[in-house]
């Protein structure tokens, strides 16, 4: 029994820059400004589809409330 065996499982920690995937350090949520400035503009875009997404509900909520109240009042 001569053998030390070392356990080196340690995971080094990082993480992966969110636009192209490149390991990064810890502290850092991208790779580079260009990174950065593509992840904010996706950003900016997806919550323009929400506010779409919410006003489009709304619309057809409307749309079915006054439906049904036309029907109501015909009958
Ligand atoms: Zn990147």
């Amino acid at each position: 029994m001569s053998g030390k065996k070392e356990k080196k499982v340690r995971i080094v920690d990082h993480r992966h820059c969110r636009i192209c995937g490149k390991a990064i350090p810890p502290n850092q949520e991208f790779c580079s400004e260009n990174c950065r400035s593509i992840s904010e503009r996706m950003e900016a875009r997806q919550k323009r589809m929400r506010n779409l997404l919410i006003v489009m509900y709304v619309a057809v909520f409307l749309i079915i409330f006054i439906m049904l109240a036309l029907r109501a009042g015909m009958s």
